[in-house]
């Protein structure tokens, strides 16, 4: 997002003042305790600066992480194997695709799966709504157990309550196993993130075990906006990877570089990065990224615009012709071209029907004035049965969602927070964690929240300002629902946001939402639709009964 980018050289000025590219810390006593929201060491609790490398576990000092090994060392002594071999192909029976300097492992589904007949396929499609184009497509899976996938993924997809594939996921997976370049638009919520991060650790495990590349060079990228997003996307991925070769690095704005640059040069397989901050980094250090194989443009919309763009293909041409997988909820028309640009022999998968809010969303939109949203907003706030809670807020500037969440406190005396880009990362998380853990009721946020972020619990958003893009629009709604859980969105509109009036009412109307009256008969609406919207109401005048 343009908010995280602009900021990431504030965060990053900030945080050599906070830490000057100090060493390592040696010894457990030098680190400070944890705040709340931050990793813990695993053996005595103090701030979980740094990663090792060898069981992924928190530590915050080498002396910890001694104790870490020596305790790792004793338990590998006991029967039964850490990391898990993958049963791949022996080598000379392995067909590799080779694409410049970096090799692909091959990949085949199960034979159920590569029996299926066209009709078969086709039907499947249509049943999990999957659309795809491209040529030679792989067909969807059923199963993730079709994916033979090596037997500790299997056991991390279990612990994390992975049963089934989710309709994207079905018809991903293959796709991005098989090495094909991918353009993936799918609801909000609908477990994308997973669909790119599955492959990522299937491959770059086998390339670890067939020792196919240099321990300590990278073998993957997601690019996503915001510096939340990067977050849990490497939550997520630590969680797929735990008890494999796979580590991560998250190189974001708010964070301090030194301990980013530390982490990377030790090894790892994947690199979550802002855009923004990879390239500073990029300039500041020369870093090998010629096995880089697999590149993910998370919200690729965001990410193919205007602020983020050259920064993208920076990164782009740093790397030597790698798998590239993008994802988003909303792909327009010119993103979808520019993509083409980029992609050599696409796949253009969709599943659901991404160009509208999640179907799970109630929208109720109600035309308030600009001078009476917040009253509006503090009826809706005390009322039991609109409220909702735990819920977002959205509003269009970081003033405004400090200025409404101290409004909302002083009037409805309910616990809220503000969350925008002016946050240190340490505050947002934070912010994020009381959220998710009941103790804020409501979190007024700009952007910062809109994309991707799984705000598992959040059940209503209030969109207080109409952000200026409809894509935006759908992504802060879909916030309210995760994998087709109800929610609700309650969205204030008036003659300021004139400019997507007629979008916004086709948007509705696909929805089946209804519409208010101001909206559909303002002069800066469709004015045909004005004119269906009048017809409608002479009907039903005249169907009324009178008294
Ligand atoms: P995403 O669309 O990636 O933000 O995912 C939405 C939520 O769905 C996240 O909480 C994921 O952990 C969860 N999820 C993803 N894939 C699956 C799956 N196959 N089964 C159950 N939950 C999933």
């Amino acid at each position: 997002m343009d908010e995280e980018n602009r900021h990431a050289e504030t965060f990053s000025e900030r945080d050599e003042e906070e830490d000057p590219g100090s060493p390592v810390k040696a010894r457990c006593w030098e680190q400070r305790e944890a705040e709340p929201g931050e990793p813990r060491c695993v053996i005595c609790g103090r701030y979980g600066q740094y990663i090792c490398d060898e069981t992924d576990d928190d530590v915050c000092s080498l002396e910890c992480k001694n104790s870490v090994l020596q305790k790792h060392q004793s338990e590998c002594k006991k029967p039964g194997p850490i990391v898990h071999a993958i049963k791949v192909p022996v080598e000379d029976e392995c067909t590799y695709v080779r694409d410049g300097q970096s090799s692909l492992p091959w990949w085949e589904p199960e034979e159920i799966i590569k029996t299926m007949n066209n009709d078969q396929v086709e039907s499947l499609r249509r049943e999990i709504e999957v659309h795809v184009e491209g040529e030679d497509i792989p067909p969807p899976i059923l199963d993730f157990a079709n994916c033979k996938f090596d037997p500790k993924l299997n056991e991390n997809l279990e612990v994390a309550g992975y049963d089934i594939p989710t309709p994207v996921q079905m018809q991903t997976l293959p796709a991005a196993l098989k090495g094909r370049n991918i353009l993936v638009s799918a609801d909000t919520g609908s477990g994308k993130t997973a669909s790119f991060l599955i492959p990522i650790v299937t491959r770059c495990v086998m390339i670890r075990i067939h020792k196919l590349s240099e321990q300590t060079k990278p073998l993957a990228i997601v690019l996503a906006p915001t510096r939340e997003l990067c977050a849990q996307i490497e939550e997520q991925a630590k969680a797929l990877g735990k008890g494999l070769p796979f580590k991560t690095a998250l190189i974001v704005g708010g964070d301090a570089m030194p301990r980013q640059i530390y982490r990377i040069k030790q090894g790892i397989e994947l690199i979550i990065a802002t855009p923004g901050r990879l390239v500073d980094l990029l300039s500041k250090i020369d870093f090998d990224l010629g096995d880089v194989c697999m590149l993910v443009l998370d919200e690729v919309d965001c990410m193919l615009q205007q602020g983020f763009r050259e920064q993208v293909m920076q990164i782009i041409q740093a790397l030597s012709q790698p798998q590239i997988m993008m994802f988003s909820a909303t792909i327009p028309r010119d993103i979808e071209k520019l993509s083409s640009t980029i992609l050599k022999n696409p796949l253009l998968i969709s599943a659901g029907k991404p160009s509208i809010p999640n179907a799970a969303v109630k929208q109720t939109v109600i035309w308030v004035e600009t001078k009476n949203k917040k009253q509006k907003l503090f009826d809706i706030l005390s009322s039991n049965h609109h409220f909702q809670p735990p819920a977002v807020v959205f509003v269009n500037s970081r003033i405004g969602a400090d200025l409404l969440s101290d409004a909302i406190k002083h009037t409805t005396g309910l616990k809220v927070a503000s969350i925008h880009g002016e946050k240190t990362m340490l505050e947002r998380r934070q912010i994020l964690k009381s959220f998710l853990t009941g103790e804020l009721l409501v979190v007024v946020a700009t952007g910062v929240l809109g994309r991707g972020v799984d705000l598992l619990k959040v059940s209503q958003v209030i969109v207080f300002d109409m952000p200026n893009s409809l894509q935006e629009y759908i992504h802060q709604v879909g916030r309210a629902s995760r994998l087709g859980t109800p929610g609700s969105a309650i969205v204030f509109i008036n003659n300021e946001d004139k400019a997507i009036f007629k979008d916004f009412i086709a948007l509705l109307k696909a929805a089946k939402a209804p519409i208010p009256r101001e909206l559909a008969s303002s002069p800066y609406s469709h004015s045909s639709y004005a004119l269906v919207y009048k017809q409608q109401n002479q009907r039903k005048r005249k169907h009324r009964p009178r008294g």
